[in-house]
């Protein structure tokens, strides 16, 4: 058998092979009404070996930071320390049941509390709702609390909202959901918020601004308290994307610089892995006078109790019970282990981690913005007549690396955005920066190497016309 191709467990099947033989049934038998018996069920026949050794070597094929390093940009592919995982599935936690009732749940109610109260102080909110699954869900979330208030305030004539050319895709799409127009503003040549631009867009009809800080170009918002003065000023309110908040975690509090409701990425943050489509937690935070819409239920304590509570003006649910607990059940443990010296470290040791391979790469790798970063870069990848970043991100698979985030974000042309993340020692970030330069000289010395590229995998490079013009959905073709 070609290890290398895995088949299908379909191509593997042999008829009349069982996995487990069941006992013969001591029941009589009963004949399903005859509209809901199937005549055939396409269903794979294995024993359980192959059942076994299929998976075991589909899972071997898997690309995680458990196996190598992963510096996709944007994203925070940064090792989850295996003790966080144990806490979530102690058997305490898992086997809670949702409809318990708050007096068997004191536990997981006082974690969440905790929890909240923690995570107010990291983001210097006044209150937080951990409802939100993503962070996506927690933008929508934030905006939809945005809307609340200004209708409050009888503004509903403010239906745009701003955002900066370099935001990240789920921004404009969470407004648009909360039923808002969105504005682009441009970036300035230093690769912050144009405030002449923002400026010349702030009027009546402005709701507020969405940020992310530091910016997908990894640089500071150094203006973020005059540009909140100014959105203020005008009559708007400022939305801070928190997905970057691995930078600042101790250093910086958002909620005091001007910004106004927040979501962060507990799996992006704060010890969830992710990659795999979930689950996640998108946390919302907000100050004191957006508290009050924030999504419910939060947990509060009374009387020595803790229990579930709406806030005031509650948008709403956003998500079953209490959100994704074993998500939120990994953060509290992780804040724990770190303590607050450990999260100010999280944040200095990702931004060195970036500057370093910053530093080691840009002569090979021209960087648009030319300046210290946060906790990742986006350098270009054009380096040789005929190159292009799609053909690095290709090499370096040969070489055992996962690719960084690509044309990604759209402000850069060619972009190679690089987050290695504070759990990366130095000698990993030294087999990765060997590898890129590497390929920086075969670039010019054997492009057809990097046009070739991956050669060392199973599938090579798709033809990525031939798959959206001419899509094969089946497998029988
Ligand atoms: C990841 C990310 C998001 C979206 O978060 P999800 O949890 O994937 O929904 C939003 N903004 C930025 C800047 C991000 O990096």
């Amino acid at each position: 058998m070609n290890l290398i191709q895995e088949p299908l467990a379909f191509e593997l099947s042999s008829p009349g092979l069982v996995g487990c033989a069941l006992p013969a049934s001591d029941v009589p038998a009963a004949e399903l009404p005859a509209g809901l018996a199937r005549e055939s069920l396409a269903l794979p026949e294995l024993d359980e070996l192959t059942v076994v050794r299929h998976f075991t070597r589909l899972s071997q094929k898997n690309y995680s930071i458990d196996t190598n390093f992963y510096p996709l940009g944007s994203c925070t592919m940064k090792y989850n320390p295996k003790a966080n995982e144990a806490a979530a599935s102690a058997a305490g936690w898992r086997g809670a049941h949702p409809l318990a009732g708050d007096a068997l749940t004191q536990g997981s109610l006082e974690l969440i509390c905790r929890l909240q109260a923690s995570l107010a102080e990291i983001g210097g909110f006044a209150a937080v709702s951990l409802q939100p699954a993503a962070g996506a869900h927690g933008e929508f979330s934030g905006v939809l609390m945005i809307r609340d208030y200004l209708r409050a305030k009888g503004q509903t004539q403010r239906t745009t909202i701003l955002i900066p050319d370099s935001a990240h895709g789920t921004n404009p799409a969470s407004c648009t959901m909360a039923g808002f127009v969105t504005k682009t503003i441009p970036s300035g040549r230093d690769g912050n918020i144009d405030l002449k631009a923002l400026a010349e867009a702030l009027d009546d009809t402005v709701a507020g601004i969405m940020i992310t800080n530091p910016n997908t170009v990894g640089l500071f918002e150094r203006h973020i308290t005059k540009i909140a003065r100014m959105v203020h000023e005008a009559g708007g309110l400022v939305y801070g994307d928190g997905a970057n908040m691995n930078a600042l975690t101790g250093v910086f509090k958002p909620g005091k610089s001007g910004i106004d409701v927040m979501h962060f990425n507990l799996h992006k943050t704060f010890s969830t892995p992710h990659g795999g489509g979930g689950p996640g937690a998108g946390m919302v935070g907000a100050v004191k006078e957006l508290a009050p819409y924030l999504p419910g239920p939060i947990a509060v304590r009374k009387g020595g109790k803790y229990a579930l509570a709406m806030p005031e003006k509650s948008i709403g649910k956003v998500k079953a019970f209490y959100g994704n607990f074993g998500v939120l059940v990994r953060a509290y443990a992780y804040l724990r282990m770190e303590g607050a010296d450990g999260l100010r470290r999280i944040a200095e040791n990702s931004v060195l981690n970036a500057n370093y391979l910053r530093a080691r790469l840009e002569k090979a790798y021209p960087l648009k913005y030319k300046k210290g970063c946060m906790h990742e870069f986006v350098a270009m990848g054009d380096i040789a007549p005929g190159i292009h970043t799609l053909d690095i991100a290709k090499r370096l698979i040969d070489y055992g690396f996962h690719p960084p985030t690509i044309y990604f974000p759209l402000i850069v042309p060619e972009a190679l955005m690089i987050e290695p993340t504070e759990t990366e020692g130095k000698r990993q970030l030294d087999a990765f920066a060997d590898a890129l330069l590497a390929i920086a000289e075969e670039a010019r010395t054997k492009p057809e190497l990097l046009h070739a590229a991956p050669s060392t995998t199973p599938v090579g490079r798709l033809d990525e016309v031939a798959a959206a013009r001419c899509p094969v959905l089946c497998y029988r073709g």
